[in-house]
């Protein structure tokens, strides 16, 4: 591997510490890079036999404080050189590809080498880790119809904690044969979401998607919780849409160029959702269009301040900034960086409490005074929507413990609505894990026992 993908300077060990939440950081005693399979084989084993505790990292971006190491004596194992697109599989549509790989990467090698298939695309910032967001099932914007991103996962090859390499779905038959995970056991689930810490996934095959050549954006301004979530399981009902991100209307205007604290008035739409048509065609997009456009003017037939106006108005309003919101890994993240710290409760909740888990978390974050950043996407065709709390704070000893008691009282509300948390942080797994099903605590105990029986791999996340 070479010295130079070896530091344990204090620098380095600094800056593996931490992340942008406010979960307590903690120094790793070393950060190794390795670049192959074989490396990454070599550090397990030799981490097994000695029983050193590693944390598989690709950019640290998680939001949760997943790689922050929960002991001491922990080994950062940083994948980013692990960063090769291996195929592109224009039949069975999917890419094979290691950890490092991107989202902006992809995107641009799609574009250059296989212009008719996309892939899904986060409102993540474009350097961020494809195959961690995928083992993490986070959301992207294939979401409202496809589900969170472990749904785009067709196998992997991974490095068990006791050192061997094994694959996962149909490339059990082949290299050239990722196209799916069934007829089989589904063993992806052993990996994921279990944010390494039962193997290091060294090779992952993602699936593709047709690249529509015609696509529509329109926002969709809505007032209350009710009003916003109903229309939105409506309109995700007709089966039109690809996707649907809906905000607080604080960060439209942020978007927009406001300063925070953004004033807010009492009869303004509170929440605006970009949503998305595509199609072979314009008059398949226009019918899909209209199909919304239909269900927006029922719901405005009795409050006219519900509004769908579309992208090319907004536009020519705010220019060609505009564009770049809709283009996904768009630039649109970097209002979230506005200060050195950003957190957020993020829940997969069941539909019929959608409305009431919006409503009553949006009372906690301005009861603690911070603006309100809500974001919710429709997921997987409405069989479950997303909700989350996005905080940005300054990272001041007195804010910090305000964003913590603000996001241990987010968590419970959402809890007992039956929210589960996703990209869990330690102190809210805790928290789940005690509220749930005591047979699955012990189930996951007895499986990372048996995939680990050393604890090497990120020991002490998800509270395990
Ligand atoms: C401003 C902002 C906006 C965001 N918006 C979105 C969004 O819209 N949708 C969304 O889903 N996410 C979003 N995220 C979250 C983030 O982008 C993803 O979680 C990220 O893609 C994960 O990649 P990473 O490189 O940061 O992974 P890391 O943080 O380095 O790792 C994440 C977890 O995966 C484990 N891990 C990493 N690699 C492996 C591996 N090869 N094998 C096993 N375990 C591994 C780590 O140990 C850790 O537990 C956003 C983040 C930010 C900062």
């Amino acid at each position: 591997m070479g010295e130079s993908n070896v530091a344990d300077g204090e620098g380095e060990r600094y800056i593996y510490s931490y992340d942008m939440t406010e979960n307590e950081p903690r120094r790793p005693v070393a950060v190794v890079m390795p670049a192959t399979v074989e490396e990454v084989q070599a550090i397990v084993r030799l981490a097994n036999e000695r029983r050193t505790p590693l944390v598989p990292f690709v950019t640290g971006q998680n939001v949760g404080g997943l790689t922050i190491p929960q002991v001491d004596g922990a080994v950062i194992v940083d994948l980013r050189r692990m960063n090769r697109i291996l195929t592109v599989d224009e039949d069975a549509m999917y890419a094979l590809i290691e950890p490092g790989v991107t989202f902006g990467h992809m995107k641009r090698y799609l574009g250059r080498h296989s212009p008719g298939l996309r892939y899904t695309y986060p409102l993540a910032p474009p350097f961020t880790s494809i195959v961690a967001n995928a083992l993490l099932q986070g959301l992207c914007d294939l979401s409202t119809r496809r589900g969170a991103m472990e749904n785009f996962i067709n196998g992997f090859e991974v490095v068990l904690p006791t050192g061997e390499i094994v694959r996962v779905g149909s490339g059990i038959l082949g290299e050239d044969n990722w196209f799916g995970r069934y007829p089989l056991p589904d063993l992806v689930g052993l990996f994921s979401g279990w944010q390494g810490m039962t193997g290091i996934v060294t090779k992952m095959a993602v699936q593709l998607w047709p690249k529509q050549p015609y696509v529509r954006y329109a926002a969709l301004f809505t007032t209350d919780e009710e009003q916003t979530v109903g229309l939105l399981r409506r309109i995700v009902r007709t089966q039109v849409l690809d996707d649907a991100d809906c905000m607080s209307v604080s960060l439209v205007k942020m978007l927009l160029g406001a300063e925070p604290p953004v004033d807010i008035y009492p009869d303004e739409p509170q929440y605006a959702t970009l949503l998305t048509v595509s199609g072979q065609n314009e008059l398949e997009v226009e019918g899909k269009y209209q199909a919304v456009a239909q269900a927006v003017a029922r719901e405005r037939s009795r409050d006219r301040r519900v509004n769908l106006i579309d992208w090319d108005a907004i536009t020519v309003l705010m220019g060609r900034d505009a564009n770049s919101w809709v283009d996904f890994p768009s630039d649109a993240f970097k209002i979230l960086a506005e200060y050195d710290g950003l957190t957020w409760v993020g829940t997969y909740v069941h539909p019929a409490r959608w409305a009431t888990a919006l409503k009553r978390g949006r009372e906690v974050v301005e009861r603690y005074g911070f603006e309100l950043m809500a974001f919710l996407k429709p997921m997987n065709g409405m069989h479950y929507g997303e909700l989350k709390f996005i905080v940005r704070f300054p990272k001041d000893p007195e804010t910090i413990e305000r964003v913590r008691q603000c996001n241990s009282e987010l968590l419970d509300v959402l809890l007992a609505l039956g929210a589960i948390p996703y990209k869990t942080p330690v102190w809210a797994a805790r928290r789940l894990l005690e509220r749930c099903d005591s047979g699955f605590v012990q189930l996951l105990r007895r499986i990372r026992e048996f995939l680990d029986p050393n604890g090497i791999l990120n020991p002490g996340r998800y509270s395990l």
